[in-house]
């Protein structure tokens, strides 16, 4: 078999994966113009109209490619982002920007997060090209800059190019097709919301003096008192409406115990809630999806040893469930803390989290059928992502988005995501390819 695969040409998802893995854009500094510069001769050659939009950094770019439909419908958009995290190059077994076909997996960094992704949204929607498919409404391919940076991200090009990237509905990543120990697709979560993250400064106060004459006020000592408070405190189940369907279809493709656990976790008795939330969360994933988390991520204060500093700071990244109140979590962590002294100051203004997208759109409908089909015998659930995504952009706009990493991985290709030898089957991204082609053709496709 892999003989037989090493002797044919590689498949057209294949070969656009590994060029764009070649295009290093390990952000920073991104240098996404890579990615368009990829795209670009291909869209071109089958009649697509073609947009870079160079951002007031250099090196990002966002590449739109877009296919006349009759225009009866609004346009559909298929978003993916171009950057990829950096590499321990030292820790790779082999060259992450070589998009290298060893076996039957693709390796290199951005495998699957995400160019991967960007592989199978953009042959999905070049096959509408190749096949001449009558279409209702326009479909928009989007390779976006600075996802994993930010500034010049999706929100600058909606500031600044809104009418090239507005439609009905969009995909982008997101949820998980999460195949079990054999192999075969257990579930395929679909996320359409995603946490948010908001930098919260703790700060404490005391007498800046000579560190000979130590005084009880020392801001060190207090913040790290606040800390020590904050680091015993679990934040409460907060479950939404797509979580709890998450669990219930992850409870009906798993063995007990643990499916009676996730189905405890999201059930109406709080007593066993918590005994299942105390196994459940072991799993770092599975226990951010359930709550709002807090982690000091950066740590400020002194400058000498022999001067008391008259402040300490210390960040801690928020992550938020929709519709959770920040202000209100915040009241809660003062109490937590019990020092007046201490200051909590959120940012003066927080973007407010998304609403969930509506999964009563043609297009969640379609994902899920087609999902369905391509993987028989699979669970089929919304799912709140456990991160923040570009999509905001959109959701903030009223634009339903729909997260999917478009292929089938398992636990150990799911770590080497951001991790080291980060790989994706080539099978899989053909399933993708597929799955996302039909979903577009029935919602874009003239009837
Ligand atoms: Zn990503």
């Amino acid at each position: 078999m892999a003989t037989t695969m090493r002797a044919q040409a590689p498949s057209p998802v294949v070969s656009l994966l590994s060029d764009l893995i070649r295009a290093n854009t390990s952000n920073p500094p991104g240098n996404e113009r890579r990615v368009a510069e990829v795209l670009a001769p291909r869209f071109r050659a089958l009649g697509f109209d073609v947009q870079i939009f160079q951002t007031p950094d250099s090196g990002k770019a966002h590449f739109i490619a877009r296919i006349k439909g009759d225009g009866s419908k609004k346009p559909i958009l298929l978003a993916a982002h171009a950057d990829v995290v950096g590499v321990e190059r030292d820790k790779w077994s082999l060259d992450p920007f070589a998009g290298e076909v060893r076996g039957d997996h693709v390796f290199g960094r951005g495998a699957i997060d995400f160019k991967g992704g960007i592989a199978v949204f953009a042959r999905a929607v070049m096959m509408l090209a190749e096949n001449h498919v009558p279409l209702s409404r326009d479909v928009i391919f989007i390779s976006e800059a600075d996802e994993e940076g930010g500034t010049y991200n999706t929100g600058w090009l909606a500031r600044e190019h809104w009418a090239d990237m507005d439609a009905e509905f969009a995909l982008n990543e997101g949820g998980w097709i999460m195949k079990n120990d054999h192999g075969n697709v257990r579930y395929v979560s679909i996320s359409t919301a995603d946490k948010s993250s908001i930098p919260l400064t703790v700060t404490a106060r005391g007498t800046s003096t000579h560190s000979s004459m130590p005084r009880p006020d020392n801001a060190i000592f207090a913040l790290s008192r606040a800390l020590a408070k904050l680091s015993a405190y679990e934040t409460p189940l907060t479950i939404t409406p797509a979580t709890k369907r998450f669990f219930t279809a992850l409870a009906k493709t798993s063995a007990p115990p643990m499916s009676t656990y996730y189905r405890d976790l999201v059930g109406d008795d709080a007593a066993k809630a918590k005994r299942a939330d105390a196994v459940v969360s072991r799993d770092p994933l599975l226990h951010s999806l359930v709550r709002n988390t807090m982690a000091p991520v950066i740590i400020q204060g002194g400058f000498r040893a022999n001067v008391i500093p008259g402040s300490a700071q210390a960040t801690i990244n928020l992550r938020m469930v929709p519709g959770s109140n920040p202000a209100a979590f915040v009241e809660t962590l003062k109490k937590i803390v019990g020092d007046s002294t201490i200051e909590m100051k959120l940012p003066a203004t927080i973007a407010r989290p998304s609403d969930p997208s509506s999964e009563d759109t043609d297009l969640y409908r379609a994902l899920v059928r087609e999902a369905k089909v391509q993987f028989p015998g699979a669970e089929v659930t919304p799912y709140l992502f456990q991160a923040g995504t570009d999509a905001s952009a959109w959701r903030s706009r009223g634009v339903p988005v729909y997260g999917i990493y478009p292929y089938p991985i398992d636990a150990d290709e799911l770590t080497r995501m951001h991790g080291n030898d980060e790989k994706v089957s080539v099978a899989s991204l053909e399933q993708g390819v597929q799955m996302i082609y039909r979903t577009i053709v029935s919602v874009a496709a003239k009837k």
